[in-house]
């Protein structure tokens, strides 16, 4: 049979062998022996084609019970695999961990085979599991721990925040209303002179009054119609005198800002008094254009004045300087379906192009005695009670400021 390859794998083993020296025995591996190998000796010296071959099937020399069922047993010669056996127990199927391994040539000059022993280890070889369920749960009770200890420390952490940010807002607002009395103290100052002319009226009428009685109750027949009709008109004149004073006392008082439920008209009809005077000397015109009934809001009704006051001057102190015919302010309470707007309009030369970005800005002036707070304190002062405030210029020229006030409810609402 010259095709049977496990002949033809002995002829070129037996060629081998008659190489071999007297005696010596070598280990043989061929495709035609696949998984066993041989060992190959001279017959004789004299007879150099007569060889001995044994084939041993190297799964046969382990015993069952020997082999344990963890390892990974590969045993080769120069590199070639005789006996590949895979480890059947636990773990066989690999792990994360590093497999401890044993390799050792065997000493012996007939069978120098290569021994390789591996073992795969899993987690639970190493750690028993009681073990890990208890490491298990201990770590997620202090992993428990530690967010309920970061939440606690992000929660004292967003009090501390949120009470540094009252206390200053606090320190602002009383900022705030300091430089809100100290401007309201200097701009009185600037309308005394009006309001010193403002009192010469009722103070004349007093004094005119009352010569006019003296010399009634001074006649032989007095006419007793006319003495309570002058006293009357004393006590008229009088009562505006004070009112006029006690309208300039409270305005520059030094108190605590107070929202109340406020009369929109009314607050403009008082600033009106206070200012008219003042405008009447600057041959400029002052016109109420208010809305029944009258608009309520939520404000403190000084502020809110002086508000108005600011805006009310810096439209005169334009109009000063406008050349124009028509030198005149106007002041309107409107009444939209949720809030409540008041306008001040002047026609005076409007506001440039490259100011009006700025002219809310603290220290934003363009007069050379202004300090450029006035309006930036108006916005503030409308924004703490939910408003805000903006300019336009008006199409037939002049500015426009609008101060839009939240509805009565809303503000409520947002204090409860
Ligand atoms: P101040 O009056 O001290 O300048 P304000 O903050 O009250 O400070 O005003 C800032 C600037 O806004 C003014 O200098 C002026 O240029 C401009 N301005 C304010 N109101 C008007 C107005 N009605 N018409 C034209 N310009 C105005």
């Amino acid at each position: 049979m010259p095709n049977d390859p496990q002949k033809t794998g002995l002829f070129s083993i037996a060629s081998a062998i008659a190489r071999q020296r007297q005696g010596e025995v070598r280990t043989y591996l061929n495709d035609a022996y696949r998984g066993r190998y041989l060992l190959g000796k001279r017959a004789t010296m004299d007879s150099p084609g007569l060889a001995i071959i044994v084939q041993i099937d190297p799964a046969l020399l382990i015993e069952g019970e020997e082999l344990p069922a963890w390892a990974h047993v590969r045993l080769s010669l120069d590199g070639d695999t005789v006996l590949d056996h895979q480890a059947t127990g636990s773990g066989a199927a690999g792990s994360i961990l590093t497999q401890p391994y044993f390799s050792k040539i065997v000493d012996s000059q007939s069978q120098p085979f290569m021994v390789d022993v591996t073992r795969r280890l899993s987690v639970a070889d190493i750690v028993n599991r009681p073990w890990i369920g208890g490491f298990a749960l201990a770590s997620l009770l202090v992993l428990l721990l530690l967010l309920f200890t970061r939440q606690l420390k992000a929660n004292a952490r967003k009090l501390q925040q949120d009470a540094r940010e009252a206390e200053r807002r606090a320190h602002l607002q009383e900022h705030e209303t300091r430089l809100a009395h100290a401007l309201r103290v200097n701009a009185l100052g600037e309308l005394a002179s009006g309001i010193a002319h403002e009192l010469t009226q009722p103070l004349t009428a007093l004094l005119s009054q009352s010569q006019a009685a003296l010399r009634l109750v001074s006649t032989d027949s007095p006419d007793p119609a006319l003495l309570p009709k002058a006293l009357s008109a004393n006590v008229r004149e009088a009562k505006r005198a004070g009112a006029m004073l006690k309208r300039m006392r409270d305005y520059i008082s030094k108190r605590e800002q107070k929202p109340v439920l406020a009369d929109l008209n009314q607050i403009v009809a008082d600033i009106a008094e206070l200012v008219r005077a003042d405008l009447e000397k600057r041959q400029i015109g002052l016109v109420l254009d208010l809305a029944t009934p009258s608009p309520q809001a939520i404000v403190d009704p000084i502020e809110m004045e002086q508000v108005l006051h600011n805006l009310i001057r810096n439209a005169a102190d334009a109009l000063q300087e406008a050349d124009t015919a028509d030198r005149s302010i106007r002041i309107e309470t409107v009444m939209p379906e949720s809030g409540a707007i008041v306008r001040v309009t002047d026609t005076g030369p409007g506001i440039g192009a490259e100011a009006l970005p700025r002219l809310f800005e603290p220290f934003f002036t363009t007069k050379i005695d202004g300090m450029g707070l006035g309006l930036a304190l108006c916005a503030s002062l409308v924004e703490r009670i939910g408003g805000h405030i903006d300019v336009r210029n008006h199409p037939t020229g002049g500015a426009t400021f609008t101060i839009a006030l939240p509805p009565v409810e809303q503000h409520l609402k947002a204090a409860q």
